[in-house]
Order: structure tokens, then sequence, then C-alpha cells
């Protein structure tokens, strides 16, 4: 299979590689109406009986219209037929009056009545419109004096029509009025009317069905042809963005976590790396990018993140994926031959990273690093892989990061050791296992003890097998804690301790010395270090400018602008902040000016190389220079020799704390050793005053 980095978002294209996965959500999204039951669909719903019933009245009522004027015509030629009849059966009778016998007329119009539709026949003179000659029923219709009407009407609820004939129709000087039985063109017009009907029904259904259908194949069928590419369309699009959302990242477009784990496990399954290939698995991860992020901002941190997603792709080659898995970190895998360097694509990620990233007109050195595991030797999974490219990243991290690490068994060893000695740490606190010893601090020119730092002790109880307890190095236990946030509870104990000590120690007369109590960076900025000092102070009553606290300087690096309100609060309780390690840091001596700090502790590792080391010496100079021009006091730690001392003293240093006078000492011994330096530096002074 491909290892593609621009992913085809066409349907065919993923599904190689995922299955239907995002296919069925999409279609619980977009419920499509589908070609094949489009009709009966339509024509089922309120709708479609509508428009059939509409186009059926439609026809009807035209079809109507033209069978009703052809009623009409037919009923007229029926009326006019029945007229010709009547015409020419009275034509006879009508001339023999006046000129036959009244008795033979008489007997001509009972035959005429008898055998014709005639029913009933009436003669009028021209002028005056008088009877002159009757028979049968009498016409309703009659001539009216001097004008003659050409006229017929059914008469009687249609059983009779009556008919005038004109002198100019008769030939004689008589209006003619006739009542012909109308019964046999009613009943024909009915029958015909009745014919009518039922072929407009019959037409009228033919053709609505041929309409319908019509309009199905002309008009609709396009129309729903149309819709149905539309709601395709949306379909697929809808797929996409599922397929996107489940499966990129939405800031770098890049595959993410789910997308990582999936390929992985799929080019395992297949073999894709080849019969006896392996696969490269890097975690990357940019330093100290959570400090950007909160100090730059989120646009910054975001364009950052874009632009080592885009270098990363760059830096391998087109077979590699890179996905973003969180905030910072990335991951890539690459298949290899069994005999390639894997350490080539860390310096091929760490060259990518050379140039300095520009965002918004400001430039940026990013330094990142990289924890590389590989399968099949790591790992029988992606997740194992993966899980196990982050131990060697972590691995990386500590040892200073910007490095790379490949994984090795012993990190996992590590690692388990490390959770135990978590659990072990937990217990402990709640045990009571934890102890604080006393490191003296003097000042360097009067040789007076000055103060004393709180060093945490964990001694474990008949853990081993040999039975004996176990001292465990604060350097090994306090970042355990830190990882685990167990430094919460435990930071809590050592500060409420060594003021109630302090307090206590005031009390019972011992001179004031000044607590200094270690605060861990993740102690500083996870919980309420401002109410807990207050807290602390007030219910120990220890005067507040009796304690010190000593900071590191990463705590400026992680979130300046929060870690100056932090302190500044600090400072107006009256407590005292020192930086420790002075140093080793950032070194960015800039940000002391902006930190309300009262001393600065120069790291012990420059003291011990000072008399060796020329460098080392000058950066002492350096910063007491620094420190003693922002009014600050100078301690140094590590203190073994004299000749530290004297450097120390050369240089101008303040205060001095170190192995040279004592190790730090349990509270009981502590004590004495006070007593007892007191008295011999008050003996001294009185040795000096005497000479
Ligand atoms: P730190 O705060 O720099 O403490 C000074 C460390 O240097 C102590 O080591 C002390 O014993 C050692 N030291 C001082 N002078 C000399 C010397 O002349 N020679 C030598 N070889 N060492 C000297 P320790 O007690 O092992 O503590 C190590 C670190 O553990 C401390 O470094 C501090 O960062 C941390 N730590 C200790 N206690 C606490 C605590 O209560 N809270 C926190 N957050 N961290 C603590
Ligand atoms: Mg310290
Ligand atoms: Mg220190």
């Amino acid at each position: 299979m491909q290892y593609s980095q621009h992913a085809s978002f066409s349907a065919g294209g993923r599904q190689t590689f995922l299955g239907g996965t995002s296919q069925q959500d999409a279609e619980v999204l977009s419920p499509a109406i589908h070609g094949r039951d489009t009709f009966a669909h339509i024509w089922a719903g309120w709708a479609g009986w509508r428009v059939v019933l509409m186009v059926f009245v439609t026809v009807f009522l035209i079809q109507g219209l033209l069978a009703y004027n052809m009623l009409q015509a037919y009923a007229a030629e029926q009326l006019a037929g029945l007229r010709a009849v009547a015409h020419a059966a009275i034509l006879p009778v009508v001339n023999d009056i006046g000129v036959e016998t009244p008795a033979a007329v008489e007997r001509d119009v009972s035959k005429l009545l008898h055998h014709t539709t005639i029913r009933g026949f009436a003669v009028y003179g021209m002028i005056d419109a008088k009877p002159v000659y009757r028979h049968g029923l009498l016409p309703a219709l009659r001539p009216v004096k001097n004008r003659v009407y050409h006229k017929s009407a059914y008469v009687e609820n249609g059983s009779f029509y009556d008919v005038i004939y004109t002198p100019s129709e008769i030939g004689q000087p008589y209006n003619a009025a006739v009542r012909l039985d109308a019964s046999d063109v009613v009943r024909n017009v009915t029958a015909y009317g009745q014919r009518a009907l039922e072929v407009i029904l019959f037409l009228s259904v033919l053709l609505t069905v041929i309409l319908i259908i019509a309009m199905n194949q002309l008009l609709l069928a396009p129309l729903l042809k149309r819709n149905d590419r539309l709601l395709e369309k949306m379909h697929l699009q809808a797929e996409d963005k599922i397929y996107r959302l489940a499966y990129f990242d939405g800031l770098t477009g890049l595959p993410n976590r789910t997308y990582f784990l999936e390929n992985l496990d799929k080019s395992i399954e297949q073999k894709a790396y080849g019969e006896d290939g392996i696969i490269a698995v890097l975690s990357v991860d940019i330093d100290h990018f959570k400090d950007i992020n909160d100090s730059l901002g989120h646009e910054v941190g975001d364009r950052l993140l874009e632009v080592v997603g885009a270098r990363l792709v760059k830096a391998l080659p087109a077979e590699a994926v890179v996905a973003r898995l969180s905030a910072d970190e990335f991951a890539m895998m690459m298949p290899m031959a069994p005999e390639a360097d894997i350490s080539v694509l860390a310096d091929r990620v760490f060259a990518t990273m050379q140039d300095p990233v520009e965002i918004m007109q400001e430039s940026f050195l990013t330094r990142v690093s990289v924890g590389v595991s590989r399968y099949p030797q790591d790992g029988d999974t992606a997740r194992e892989i993966l899980k196990n490219a982050d131990i060697a990243l972590n691995r990386a991290k500590n040892e200073g990061r910007g490095t790379a690490r490949e994984y090795s068994q012993d990190f996992s060893d590590i690692v388990k050791e490390r959770a135990q000695m978590v659990r072990d740490l937990r217990k402990a606190l709640d045990e009571k296992q934890l102890q604080l010893f006393y490191h003296p601090q003097f000042d360097i020119r009067t040789g007076e003890i000055v103060g004393a730092e709180a060093l945490l002790r964990w001694i474990r109880p008949a853990s081993g097998p040999d039975g004996g307890s176990q001292f465990i190095s604060p350097a090994e236990f306090i970042p355990a804690a830190e990882q685990s946030g167990l430094i919460v509870p435990i930071g809590e104990w050592v500060l409420h301790h060594a003021c109630a000590r302090a307090k206590a120690w005031r009390d019972a007369g011992v001179p004031p010395l000044r607590m200094a109590v270690n605060i861990s960076g993740v102690q500083f900025h996870r919980v309420d270090i401002v109410r807990l000092v207050e807290d602390v102070l007030g219910k120990t009553k220890l005067p507040p400018e009796w304690l010190e606290l000593e900071l590191t300087e990463s705590i400026f690096i992680e979130d300046a602008q929060s870690a100056i309100d932090i302190m500044d609060q600090l400072h107006q309780l009256g407590v005292q902040l020192a930086v420790d390690d002075f140093g080793t840091g950032y070194s960015s001596l800039s940000y002391l000016r902006q930190f309300p700090i009262d001393r600065l502790k120069i790291d012990q590792s420059f003291v011990r190389a000072s008399l060796m080391n020329l460098n080392d010496r000058m950066i002492i100079r350096a910063i007491v220079n620094l420190g003693h021009s922002l009014n600050l006091k100078i301690i140094a730690e590590g203190v073994e020799m004299k000749d530290h001392e004297d450097l120390l003293k050369e240089e101008g240093c303040d205060e001095v704390q170190g192995f040279k006078y004592s190790k730090p000492l349990p509270e009981d011994k502590f004590l004495e050793f006070v007593e007892t330096y007191n008295e011999n530096l008050a003996n001294s002074k009185k040795v000096w005053m005497v000479e």
C-alpha cells in the first residue's frame, strides 16, 4: 500500500484504505431519495394527488366545453329536423284552408295530428293575429299583431316544441303555430349527452394518465435527476467532511493520531514494508512550545505548528507519513530496509529546523526533540510502537532537549521503576517517611549563620532484600514527584514543616535564621502558591521576612507574565525570593530586571569549576556584578574548600553554603551545629579583639 502524504479525498481513493467507515456515517447525515422509488414516492404523497386531480379536472373541463358545443349543435340539428318535418306536413293543410271545406280540412288536420309529431295546430290572421283555425293542443307561442315572430321554444317542461311559421315560409297570408311532440328530440339529445359524458370521462382518464406519464418523463425526471445529482454531491461533501474531521488535523491539514495509528497497523498487517523491511516511527515534539504559545499568543503558536508540520513533511521522502498527534506532538513513519541507518531520519528532521521560522516579522529558532522506535523490534502493534517512540522522546527531552533518542528496553524499565517510585513516594508521604534536613548559609564576611535551606530527605524503610533502609536522593525522587504531580502535597508539607521549625527556633531563642524553601516549577504554576504561603505563614505565625522561597529559572520561562504577577504578590506578603541554580537555566539575564527578586544563588557547578576554569570564574564575576547592579544579594552554593570561599570573597559574593561548613543536617544535629558554631565564632572574635 501507499504511504501518501497527499491523501486523496475522493471516495474511491479512501475506500482502498479506510473501508466503509465514513460512508456509513455519511448515510446517516444525508438520507438521499434514491432513483427507483422516486416517482412512487412523489405520487403517493399529498402533493402528487393534487397534481393528478388538477390535470384530470382541466382535461375534463376542456372536453366538457367541446362536448357542450357539440351537444348544442346536435340539439339544434334535431329541432331543425323536427321543424322541417312539421313544415312539410302543414303546407298542404294550410293551402287547403279557405279552399276546401272545413270538414275536409278538419279531416286532414286530424290525420296530421295522428301520423306526425304535430300535436296542435293553429292559424292566425296576418294583420290582426286573430286565430283563423285551430286544432288539437293550442301552441303557447302566437304571433303578435302586426309583427311576426319567427320563434320556436320548448314549452311545458320540454315536452313540446312550439314553432311559428311566417306567411313567407308557408306561402299563404297566415301565420301558423304548431305544437310539436319534442320527446324524441329530448330523448335523443339526452342519450347523445350521456354517450358524450362517457367518452369524455374515458378520454379524461386516458389523457390524465398520458399527461402524468409525459410530465414524469419530460419534466419531473430531469428535475429529480438534477436533484439526485445535487443530493449525491452533498452526500459526497458530507462524507468528505466527516472523513476530514475523523482523520485529519484542522490546523495543519496533516493526518491525525487515528489516521496515523490505523495506517501503521494496516501497513504492519499488509507487510507494506517488504518481507523483512522495518518501519521507523519518529515522535517529534517542539521544545518549549507551551512557553511560546502562552507568552506570544495562540496565533503565533498556530503558525509555528503549521510551519513545523510543513517542514517535517519536507524532511522525509514522499512515502513517509507525517501526522500531528496532539498540541505540539508530531509523528512520522517511514518504511525502511533492515540495514538502513535510522538516525539519518532524525538528522533530516533537525536539518529542516535549522533555519529560523519567520512569524509576524519575528524570527524564531525552533528546536525539536525526537524519539525513535521501530517495527518489528520495538512492538507488535501501532500503539505499542508509538508509545515506545514517546518513551524515547521523553528520554530525549530529559537529556537536554534538541536531541534524538532511539528506544531501548531499558527506557521501559526506567519508566516502570519510576512508576513504582511514585507509588512508594505517595506511601512515604502518608507514612511520614519524609524528613527535612537543614543546610546552613553564612555571611561570607562576618562568618555568621544567616539562614538555612530546608532540603527534603526520603529514607525508605527496609525495602530491599538485604532488609536495610535506603536513602533516596531528592535529585532522583523530586523529578518523579514533579512528573506525577505529587510534588504539590509534598511541597505543601515541606513549606509548612519548614516554617513551623523556623518559628519554633525563634521561640526557643535560636538567633534569627532565614528559612529557604525550594519551590518546584510545577508547584508554582499548578497551585495558588500565594494563598498557600499566606495560609502557612498565618498558621505558623512566622514573620514573612524570615521565609525565602527558592525558585528556578524555568518558572520565568514557562509563563513570564503570570510568574511576574505571582512573584509580585508573594513579595507583597513580605517573603524573600531567590533564584536557585542561577546560570544553568536559560541564562537570559534580561528578565531579572522585571522580577521582584532578592537573591541570586550561583549554581554549585560554577563554584566547583571556578578554581580550574577561568570561564566559570568569569561567569561568577558577571553574576555578582549584574546582581549587585540590580541591588540583589549573591549567595553561592557548593562551597567545599577554603579556596572556593576565598575566590568568592574576592569576587564580591555575599553569602555561602556548602560542605566546607557542614552537610545538610537533621534538625537536632543542625541546632547543635548552630550552637557550637556560634560559640566558636564568638570565641574567635574575642581572640581577635584581645589580639
Ligand atoms: P538545590 O535546591 O540546589 O539544593 C542544593 C543541593 O546541593 C542539595 O542537594 C545540597 O545538599 C547540595 N549541596 C549544597 N552544598 C553542597 C556542596 O558543597 N557539595 C555538594 N556536593 N553538594 C552540595 P540535595 O539535598 O540532594 O537536593 C538536590 C535538589 O533537590 C535541590 O537542589 C532541590 O532542587 C531539590 N530539592 C531538595 N529538597 C527539595 C524540596 O523540599 N522541594 C523541592 N521542590 N525541591 C527540593
Ligand atoms: Mg535550593
Ligand atoms: Mg541549587
